[in-house]
């Protein structure tokens, strides 16, 4: 038994039979001090609604309700994890709400209506969803979004570059787009050997938190147009790489107040934003 009560997470995943499927990048943690770390640094949890994402056969979501979350609402896909989950909301009564549903299609408004106090998102996700969710909630279309943390999972590869900064061989769309709307940094390292099956590489837990406003003003679609030319041919000069998007680029480059001849990865986020300003009347949405 473990101090939550529970029986240990390699119990529960032998009494459920929930052998990790690599269809759904499964690979659990098993080590509840571990989660319980992870909870954590997604804090405070006091009087927090969390979000979890993936919650699998219940490691980080044990680990969050231990450590005070208010309430929890996982949102998980594989149908086979719900009678182990339904143990744990047996336990924490009233504070584990499961969803069975698929992270990349939930409506967050609706999920969430009626939450009083912050929401606070944690979640260990496959790489491909990790990525493609952090996208989905960094376009929101109101900001300030409706989550006051992000406390997110990702190969220490992605990790490096959410939090890139220019001049380095990371830097790029997503250090972009994360970093004019948040401030993110990556909190501590998770070794392959925590997971099972043990992944191909070592993993970083990153925390990300909403800018009240972005780094400079630009229309999302603008800077999305802008970082894709530019960092889609990285190497050249941008009065090379944004011809894919304006046919003026000097007029373009000088309206920013940048030089031609600079690359992509020299560009601050200011720069960026300025860039998709002098843009925007070249092309009307
Ligand atoms: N949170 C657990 C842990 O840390 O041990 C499980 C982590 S495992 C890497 C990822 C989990 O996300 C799996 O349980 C998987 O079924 C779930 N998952 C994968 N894609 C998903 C999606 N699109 N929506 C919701 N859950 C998903």
């Amino acid at each position: 038994m473990s101090e939550d009560g529970l029986p240990p997470l390699r119990e529960v995943i032998a009494a459920h039979g929930l052998q990790a499927k690599k269809s759904l990048g499964q690979n659990f943690l098993l080590d509840l001090n571990l989660t319980r770390r992870i909870a954590r640094a997604a804090g405070p949890l006091d009087g927090a609604t969390v979000l979890e994402i993936g919650p699998g056969p219940g490691g980080l979501t044990r680990g969050l309700l231990a450590e005070g979350a208010a309430k929890v609402i996982a949102v998980e896909r594989d149908e086979r994890c719900l009678p182990a989950l339904a143990e744990i909301a047996a336990a924490y009564s009233g504070r584990l709400e499961v969803v069975d549903g698929d992270a990349m299609e939930i409506d967050e408004a609706a999920l969430l209506s009626g939450v009083s106090g912050p929401i606070r998102v944690a979640a260990n996700l496959p790489y491909n969803v990790g990525t493609a969710i952090l996208v989905k909630w960094l376009r929101a279309e109101t900001w300030p979004p409706f989550w006051s943390s992000l406390t997110l999972m990702f190969q220490r590869e992605v990790a490096e570059r959410i939090v890139a900064k220019p001049d380095s061989e990371n830097y790029g769309r997503l250090s972009v787009l994360t970093q004019w709307r948040a401030e993110a940094k990556i909190l501590f390292d998770v070794a392959r050997s925590a997971f099972v099956p043990p992944p191909k590489i070592t993993s970083s837990i990153v925390r990300l938190e909403p800018r009240a406003e972005p780094v400079a003003p630009a229309r999302l679609a603008d800077l999305e147009r802008v970082t894709a030319a530019a960092f889609g041919q990285r190497r050249k000069m941008l009065r090379q790489s944004l011809k894919s998007v304006t046919a003026d680029t000097e007029g373009v480059l000088n309206a920013a107040g940048i030089d031609p001849t600079r690359r992509a990865e020299t560009l601050s986020i200011a720069e960026f934003a300025a860039l998709a300003r002098a843009i925007a009347p070249r092309n009307p949405i």
